[in-house]
């Protein structure tokens, strides 16, 4: 039986005319004119001002806490649960993580420990330098509480949107709601350009700044002269051309995986040890569902862990994961604080991740129902 991957690329008919113009034309370079229509096209996509297409998600973080300030011995309020490509540029400035637990309804960060977590911190003398939201597997957070949060503190927002591209909340899309927004298209998103990144933006200033930053901060010169550290971390025009067939299908894929998602939840609902999570969008959000996640019962002596029934599904040639580990547990973060820590622990302990890609086929569907059926 072929193998059913968790989130392969799903490409559409359009991708192939943009990598041979870009051929034909040759402009093979992280520069040209798929670069600036896959920007063009992700500010119409996205309603953000400025897009910058970037290496990856990952380098649109680093940058985009460098735009917002972040240095050396900076402190800068994160969720655990996430992977560990929100936190590494964290590291990357010289800054340390607080880590804010999550609440149950989304996931995503709690609005009552981040305000804890701001408190101590000030308590502590040190006012955290900025505030990084993350959307876990498309789901918007609560954005009311912790923007409100983060206004009266007067902290700079960066939304690490990676998961989240065609997500709304409150009819605007995800990515746009902080100072600088960030999109990922690794091979494994919604979206792909095999590797690739975007830092969304309404300040034209930013923007340009990201721009410099992102090829190695040449100075106005006629010569090559450097003032400050720069990086190489533009996107290839060859890629920016996969991302602008891609992003034609953005309505096409949020709508798949919501299906994918919503197959899930009425095939499933027989097993009573599992439940399709987090079930409800909270009023004003609109998941892309990119990864249809699930949530085992709790019991003192469970038969089944999330490990078994992966390694069920795997006997039938179908890959699942289990949710990110939370990163207050990651040796890499073990001097880190974290404030609370039992609702992630609990999610990371009981959930999994289904295969959620938008090309599977009911036959697909069904055989995963049947192992999952099988091993509960
Ligand atoms: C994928 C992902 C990233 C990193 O994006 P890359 O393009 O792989 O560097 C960052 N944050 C989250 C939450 C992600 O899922």
């Amino acid at each position: 039986m072929d193998r059913i991957y968790l989130s392969p690329p799903h490409l559409g008919r359009h991708e192939l005319n943009y990598l041979h113009k870009a051929v034909e034309d040759n402009w093979i370079a992280p520069a040209g004119p798929n670069i600036t229509g896959f920007e063009a096209e992700l500010c119409t996509a996205t309603g953000a001002g400025h897009a910058v297409a970037l290496v990856s998600g990952t380098a649109a973080i680093h940058l985009g806490l460098l735009l917002l300030g972040v240095g050396v011995g900076d402190e800068v309020l994160c969720p655990s649960f996430t992977f560990v490509a929100t936190a590494n540029p964290i590291l990357y400035c010289g800054a340390t993580p607080i880590f804010v637990d999550s609440e149950a309804d989304t996931w995503n960060m709690c609005p009552e420990r981040l305000r804890e977590a701001i408190e101590d911190r000030l308590r502590l003398g040190k006012k955290p330098k900025a505030l990084l939201l993350v959307h876990l597997y498309g789901m918007p957070a609560k954005l009311d509480e912790l923007l409100a949060l983060a206004e009266h503190y007067d902290l700079p927002v960066l939304e690490d949107a990676a998961e989240a591209l065609g997500a709304r909340y409150r009819g605007q899309p995800l990515g746009t709601f902080g100072g600088v927004g960030v999109f990922s298209f690794n091979g494994n998103k919604i979206l792909t350009t095999s590797g690739g990144g975007a830092l969304v933006t309404n300040n034209a200033a930013l923007a340009e700044r990201a721009r410099f930053l992102a090829t190695q901060a040449k100075d106005p010169a006629p010569y090559y002269q450097h003032s400050q550290v720069g990086y190489n971390y533009r996107l290839s025009n060859l890629l920016a051309g996969i991302g602008r067939g891609q992003l034609e299908l953005l309505g096409d894929r949020v709508k798949r995986r919501r299906e994918i998602f919503g197959w899930y939840q009425e095939h499933l609902a027989s097993l009573p040890s599992l439940v399709v999570a987090p079930a409800a969008e909270p009023t004003g959000s609109y998941s892309n569902r990119w990864l249809t996640t699930v949530l085992l019962a709790t019991g003192p002596t469970p038969s089944v862990t999330p490990e078994t029934l992966r390694q069920h599904l795997e006997t039938r040639n179908i890959e699942s994961r289990p949710l990110w580990k939370p990163l207050h547990l990651q040796p890499l973060f073990a001097t880190a604080p974290m404030y609370g820590g039992a609702v992630c622990e609990d999610l990371f302990a009981r959930g999994l991740c289904l295969p959620s890609g938008t090309a599977m086929t009911e036959e697909d569907l069904l055989r995963i129902a049947r192992a999952l059926r099988e091993a509960l």
